[in-house]
Protein backbone atom coordinates (compact mmCIF):
# COMPACT_ATOMS: atom_id res chain seq x y z
CA UNK A 1 0.00 0.00 0.00
CA UNK A 2 1.37 3.50 -0.86
CA UNK A 3 1.15 6.22 1.46
CA UNK A 4 1.61 9.51 0.39
CA UNK A 5 3.06 12.18 3.07
CA UNK A 6 1.48 15.98 1.98
CA UNK A 7 4.12 17.69 4.62
CA UNK A 8 6.45 20.43 5.90
CA UNK A 9 10.29 20.21 5.37
CA UNK A 10 12.07 22.27 8.06
CA UNK A 11 15.87 23.40 8.30
CA UNK A 12 15.88 23.26 12.10
CA UNK A 13 18.55 25.91 13.46
CA UNK A 14 19.29 24.80 16.78
CA UNK A 15 21.31 27.34 19.21
CA UNK A 16 22.30 26.02 22.49
CA UNK A 17 22.36 28.75 25.33
CA UNK A 18 22.93 29.01 28.93
CA UNK A 19 19.64 30.54 29.39
CA UNK A 20 17.02 32.20 26.97
CA UNK A 21 17.05 35.72 25.59
CA UNK A 22 15.06 38.26 26.95
CA UNK A 23 13.16 40.70 25.50
CA UNK A 24 15.56 43.71 24.22
CA UNK A 25 18.47 42.00 25.01
CA UNK A 26 21.25 40.28 22.95
CA UNK A 27 23.42 37.13 23.78
CA UNK A 28 25.85 34.71 22.56
CA UNK A 29 24.96 31.23 21.63
CA UNK A 30 27.39 28.77 22.61
CA UNK A 31 27.14 26.68 19.52
CA UNK A 32 25.12 26.15 16.67
CA UNK A 33 23.80 23.78 14.28
CA UNK A 34 21.58 23.00 11.63
CA UNK A 35 19.48 19.69 11.14
CA UNK A 36 16.73 18.62 9.33
CA UNK A 37 13.27 18.96 10.82
CA UNK A 38 9.32 19.40 10.33
CA UNK A 39 6.60 17.00 11.34
CA UNK A 40 6.34 16.01 7.50
CA UNK A 41 9.77 15.31 7.03
CA UNK A 42 10.22 13.64 10.54
CA UNK A 43 6.81 11.65 9.50
CA UNK A 44 8.21 10.39 6.33
CA UNK A 45 11.31 9.28 7.08
CA UNK A 46 9.57 6.99 10.49
CA UNK A 47 7.17 5.58 7.83
CA UNK A 48 10.02 4.45 5.52
CA UNK A 49 12.30 3.04 8.42
CA UNK A 50 8.95 1.23 9.23
CA UNK A 51 8.81 -0.49 5.79
CA UNK A 52 6.24 1.55 4.16
CA UNK A 53 6.16 3.07 0.62
CA UNK A 54 6.31 6.63 1.08
CA UNK A 55 5.69 9.78 -1.29
CA UNK A 56 6.52 12.87 0.07
CA UNK A 57 5.12 15.75 -1.68
CA UNK A 58 5.55 19.91 -0.60
CA UNK A 59 7.67 22.32 -1.54
CA UNK A 60 11.43 23.17 -1.55
CA UNK A 61 13.12 26.28 -0.87
CA UNK A 62 16.14 28.32 -1.02
CA UNK A 63 18.85 26.62 0.64
CA UNK A 64 16.59 23.07 1.27
CA UNK A 65 18.72 20.55 -1.00
CA UNK A 66 20.02 18.96 2.24
CA UNK A 67 16.37 18.13 3.04
CA UNK A 68 15.70 16.40 -0.27
CA UNK A 69 18.61 14.28 -0.19
CA UNK A 70 17.96 13.08 3.34
CA UNK A 71 14.45 11.97 1.98
CA UNK A 72 16.01 10.47 -1.06
CA UNK A 73 18.68 8.36 1.51
CA UNK A 74 15.82 7.09 3.44
CA UNK A 75 14.14 5.65 0.24
CA UNK A 76 11.41 8.32 -0.07
CA UNK A 77 9.97 9.38 -3.18
CA UNK A 78 10.40 12.86 -4.00
CA UNK A 79 9.03 13.23 -7.56
CA UNK A 80 6.06 15.56 -6.05
CA UNK A 81 8.56 18.05 -4.26
CA UNK A 82 8.36 21.44 -6.13
CA UNK A 83 10.80 23.69 -6.17
CA UNK A 84 10.16 27.07 -5.19
CA UNK A 85 11.11 30.55 -5.00
CA UNK A 86 10.91 31.30 -0.99
CA UNK A 87 13.14 30.59 1.56
CA UNK A 88 13.20 27.14 2.80
CA UNK A 89 10.66 26.77 5.68
CA UNK A 90 12.99 26.72 9.28
CA UNK A 91 12.60 26.85 13.08
CA UNK A 92 15.03 28.88 15.31
CA UNK A 93 14.84 26.59 18.40
CA UNK A 94 17.37 27.67 21.99
CA UNK A 95 18.11 24.81 23.91
CA UNK A 96 18.96 25.92 27.39
CA UNK A 97 21.27 24.50 29.82
CA UNK A 98 18.33 22.06 31.41
CA UNK A 99 17.30 20.79 28.02
CA UNK A 100 14.05 22.75 27.73
CA UNK A 101 13.73 24.82 24.29
CA UNK A 102 11.80 27.55 23.13
CA UNK A 103 10.95 27.50 19.02
CA UNK A 104 10.57 29.92 16.53
CA UNK A 105 8.67 28.75 13.36
CA UNK A 106 8.99 30.17 10.15
CA UNK A 107 6.61 28.41 7.49
CA UNK A 108 8.22 29.76 3.79
CA UNK A 109 8.30 27.57 1.40
CA UNK A 110 5.59 25.24 3.28
CA UNK A 111 3.05 27.77 2.55
CA UNK A 112 3.90 27.79 -0.86
CA UNK A 113 1.74 24.73 -1.91
CA UNK A 114 -0.89 25.38 -5.08
CA UNK A 115 -3.68 24.02 -5.97
CA UNK A 116 -2.28 22.77 -9.23
CA UNK A 117 0.60 21.16 -7.23
CA UNK A 118 -2.55 19.46 -5.41
CA UNK A 119 -4.23 18.26 -8.05
CA UNK A 120 -1.30 17.22 -9.92
CA UNK A 121 0.27 15.43 -7.10
CA UNK A 122 -3.36 13.49 -6.11
CA UNK A 123 -4.26 12.02 -9.39
CA UNK A 124 -1.19 9.73 -9.42
CA UNK A 125 -2.96 8.12 -6.08
CA UNK A 126 -6.24 6.26 -5.74
CA UNK A 127 -8.99 3.95 -3.32
CA UNK A 128 -6.63 2.25 -0.82
CA UNK A 129 -3.91 4.17 -0.99
CA UNK A 130 -3.00 6.63 2.33
CA UNK A 131 -2.67 10.25 2.52
CA UNK A 132 -1.37 11.36 5.84
CA UNK A 133 -0.86 15.30 7.25
CA UNK A 134 0.30 17.45 9.85
CA UNK A 135 -0.78 20.88 10.09
CA UNK A 136 2.42 22.65 9.11
CA UNK A 137 1.78 23.16 5.02
CA UNK A 138 -1.32 25.59 3.53
CA UNK A 139 -3.69 24.23 1.41
CA UNK A 140 -4.93 21.56 4.06
CA UNK A 141 -8.40 21.49 3.36
CA UNK A 142 -8.14 21.48 -0.54
CA UNK A 143 -5.48 18.43 -0.35
CA UNK A 144 -8.35 16.60 2.25
CA UNK A 145 -11.32 17.84 -0.48
CA UNK A 146 -9.16 16.40 -3.36
CA UNK A 147 -8.16 12.82 -1.59
CA UNK A 148 -11.39 11.87 -0.40
CA UNK A 149 -12.75 11.74 -4.18
CA UNK A 150 -10.07 9.90 -5.09
CA UNK A 151 -11.25 7.32 -1.88
CA UNK A 152 -7.94 8.00 0.05
CA UNK A 153 -7.61 7.21 3.83
CA UNK A 154 -6.92 10.04 5.34
CA UNK A 155 -5.04 10.24 8.43
CA UNK A 156 -4.63 13.54 10.31
CA UNK A 157 -2.31 14.50 12.94
CA UNK A 158 -3.07 17.90 13.48
CA UNK A 159 -0.31 19.88 14.79
CA UNK A 160 0.36 22.97 15.60
CA UNK A 161 -3.37 23.11 16.24
CA UNK A 162 -4.97 26.10 15.48
CA UNK A 163 -7.35 28.26 13.68
CA UNK A 164 -6.95 26.73 10.26
CA UNK A 165 -8.02 23.86 11.10
CA UNK A 166 -11.64 24.51 11.11
CA UNK A 167 -11.84 25.35 7.38
CA UNK A 168 -10.70 20.93 7.47
CA UNK A 169 -13.68 18.59 6.71
CA UNK A 170 -13.60 16.03 9.84
CA UNK A 171 -15.99 14.26 8.32
CA UNK A 172 -13.43 12.99 5.80
CA UNK A 173 -10.70 12.21 8.17
CA UNK A 174 -10.28 8.83 8.91
CA UNK A 175 -7.95 8.37 11.36
CA UNK A 176 -7.15 11.18 13.96
CA UNK A 177 -3.77 11.07 15.99
CA UNK A 178 -2.93 13.82 18.47
CA UNK A 179 -1.56 14.01 21.79
CA UNK A 180 -2.91 15.21 25.31
CA UNK A 181 -2.48 18.80 24.44
CA UNK A 182 -4.76 18.49 20.82
CA UNK A 183 -7.18 16.30 22.18
CA UNK A 184 -8.49 18.94 25.22
CA UNK A 185 -7.69 21.71 22.18
CA UNK A 186 -10.32 19.69 19.57
CA UNK A 187 -12.45 17.71 21.99
CA UNK A 188 -12.49 19.78 25.17
CA UNK A 189 -10.76 16.60 26.84
CA UNK A 190 -7.43 15.10 28.04
CA UNK A 191 -9.07 12.03 29.08
CA UNK A 192 -9.04 9.74 25.73
CA UNK A 193 -12.14 8.26 26.37
CA UNK A 194 -14.56 11.76 27.05
CA UNK A 195 -12.14 13.06 23.98
CA UNK A 196 -13.54 9.62 21.84
CA UNK A 197 -16.82 10.36 23.29
CA UNK A 198 -17.33 13.65 22.23
CA UNK A 199 -15.77 13.18 17.87
CA UNK A 200 -17.56 9.97 18.34
CA UNK A 201 -20.67 11.42 18.63
CA UNK A 202 -19.39 14.46 15.71
CA UNK A 203 -17.88 11.97 12.96
CA UNK A 204 -18.79 8.62 13.31
CA UNK A 205 -16.47 7.77 10.31
CA UNK A 206 -13.56 8.70 12.68
CA UNK A 207 -10.78 6.78 14.33
CA UNK A 208 -9.01 8.58 17.20
CA UNK A 209 -5.80 7.70 18.86
CA UNK A 210 -4.96 10.00 21.59
CA UNK A 211 -0.76 10.13 22.51
CA UNK A 212 -0.21 10.54 26.72
CA UNK A 213 4.23 10.62 26.65
CA UNK A 214 5.74 8.58 29.13
CA UNK A 215 1.64 7.24 30.05
CA UNK A 216 1.27 5.62 26.63
CA UNK A 217 -1.20 5.85 24.34
CA UNK A 218 -4.68 4.78 23.39
CA UNK A 219 -6.87 3.83 20.42
CA UNK A 220 -10.61 4.04 19.68
CA UNK A 221 -12.24 2.90 16.76
CA UNK A 222 -14.99 0.35 14.70
CA UNK A 223 -13.09 -2.31 15.34
CA UNK A 224 -12.22 -1.89 18.91
CA UNK A 225 -10.73 0.30 22.36
CA UNK A 226 -6.84 -0.67 22.23
CA UNK A 227 -4.91 1.31 25.31
CA UNK A 228 -1.11 0.54 25.16
CA UNK A 229 1.56 1.35 28.08
CA UNK A 230 4.76 2.96 27.05
CA UNK A 231 7.68 1.08 27.16
CA UNK A 232 9.83 2.12 30.10
CA UNK A 233 13.32 3.69 28.97
CA UNK A 234 15.71 6.04 30.22
CA UNK A 235 14.46 9.63 28.59
CA UNK A 236 17.53 11.21 26.60
CA UNK A 237 15.89 13.82 24.08
CA UNK A 238 11.75 13.14 23.21
CA UNK A 239 11.62 15.50 19.98
CA UNK A 240 10.08 13.46 17.24
CA UNK A 241 8.54 10.74 19.59
CA UNK A 242 5.48 11.98 18.48
CA UNK A 243 6.06 11.80 14.90
CA UNK A 244 7.72 8.42 14.88
CA UNK A 245 4.69 7.07 17.02
CA UNK A 246 2.27 8.37 14.05
CA UNK A 247 4.58 7.33 11.39
CA UNK A 248 5.24 3.68 12.16
CA UNK A 249 1.58 3.49 13.32
CA UNK A 250 0.33 4.26 9.61
CA UNK A 251 3.23 1.87 8.52
CA UNK A 252 0.95 -0.69 10.50
CA UNK A 253 -2.31 0.15 9.10
CA UNK A 254 -1.10 0.74 5.17
CA UNK A 255 0.24 -3.33 5.80
CA UNK A 256 -3.22 -4.53 7.11
CA UNK A 257 -1.99 -5.05 10.90
CA UNK A 258 -4.47 -5.47 13.83
CA UNK A 259 -4.77 -2.70 15.74
CA UNK A 260 -3.33 -4.16 19.08
CA UNK A 261 0.29 -5.00 16.59
CA UNK A 262 -0.18 -0.74 15.13
CA UNK A 263 -0.02 0.37 18.64
CA UNK A 264 2.34 -1.62 20.05
CA UNK A 265 4.89 -1.38 16.98
CA UNK A 266 4.03 2.02 17.11
CA UNK A 267 5.25 2.66 20.81
CA UNK A 268 8.13 0.56 20.92
CA UNK A 269 9.52 2.62 17.57
CA UNK A 270 8.73 5.81 19.66
CA UNK A 271 10.53 4.58 23.09
CA UNK A 272 13.51 4.01 21.35
CA UNK A 273 13.87 7.05 19.18
CA UNK A 274 13.26 8.71 23.08
CA UNK A 275 16.73 7.19 24.07
CA UNK A 276 18.14 9.50 21.50
CA UNK A 277 19.36 12.28 20.54
CA UNK A 278 18.21 14.00 17.54
CA UNK A 279 14.52 14.03 15.67
CA UNK A 280 14.98 11.85 11.82
CA UNK A 281 18.06 10.36 13.09
CA UNK A 282 16.67 9.12 16.28
CA UNK A 283 14.07 7.38 14.28
CA UNK A 284 14.82 3.50 14.82
CA UNK A 285 14.83 1.07 11.54
CA UNK A 286 12.23 -1.89 11.27
CA UNK A 287 14.42 -4.43 12.36
CA UNK A 288 15.48 -2.59 15.44
CA UNK A 289 11.89 -2.89 16.06
CA UNK A 290 11.48 -6.21 15.46
CA UNK A 291 14.58 -7.66 17.50
CA UNK A 292 13.39 -5.24 20.62
CA UNK A 293 9.17 -6.73 20.49
CA UNK A 294 11.19 -10.13 20.11
CA UNK A 295 13.00 -9.84 23.60
CA UNK A 296 10.27 -8.26 25.65
CA UNK A 297 8.15 -11.48 24.41
CA UNK A 298 11.18 -13.42 24.80
CA UNK A 299 11.27 -11.71 28.81
CA UNK A 300 7.43 -13.00 28.81
CA UNK A 301 6.93 -8.87 28.96
CA UNK A 302 4.23 -8.95 25.90
P1 LIG B 1 4.14 14.40 21.23
O1 LIG B 1 5.62 14.46 21.18
O2 LIG B 1 3.50 14.51 19.88
O3 LIG B 1 3.52 15.30 22.28
P2 LIG B 1 3.88 12.19 23.11
O4 LIG B 1 4.74 12.95 24.06
O5 LIG B 1 2.50 11.85 23.56
O6 LIG B 1 3.80 12.90 21.69
O7 LIG B 1 4.66 10.84 22.74
C1 LIG B 1 4.24 9.97 21.73
C2 LIG B 1 4.47 8.53 22.15
O8 LIG B 1 5.89 8.33 22.34
C3 LIG B 1 3.83 8.12 23.46
O9 LIG B 1 2.49 7.69 23.28
C4 LIG B 1 4.74 6.97 23.91
O10 LIG B 1 4.40 5.76 23.25
C5 LIG B 1 6.11 7.43 23.39
N1 LIG B 1 6.86 8.13 24.47
C6 LIG B 1 6.92 9.46 24.70
N2 LIG B 1 7.67 9.76 25.79
C7 LIG B 1 8.11 8.56 26.26
C8 LIG B 1 8.94 8.14 27.37
N3 LIG B 1 9.47 9.04 28.22
N4 LIG B 1 9.16 6.82 27.53
C9 LIG B 1 8.65 5.90 26.68
N5 LIG B 1 7.87 6.21 25.62
C10 LIG B 1 7.60 7.51 25.42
Amino acid sequence: MRVLNFGSLNLDHVYRVGRFVQPGETLSALSQKVLPGGKGLNQSVALSKAGARVYHAGCLGEGGKMLEKLLSECSIDTRFLRRVDEIQGNAVIQVDDEGQNCILLFGGSNRCVTKEQVDATLTFFTEGDFLILQNEINLLPLIVDRAYERGMTIVLNPSPCDESLKDVDFHKIRWLIVNEVEAEQLAGSMVPEKAWGFLHEKYPQMNLVVTLGAEGSAAFSDSGTVFQEAFPVHAADTTAAGDTFTGYFVAGLAEGRRLEDCMERASMAAAISVTREGAAPSIPKRSEVDEALLKERKAGRL
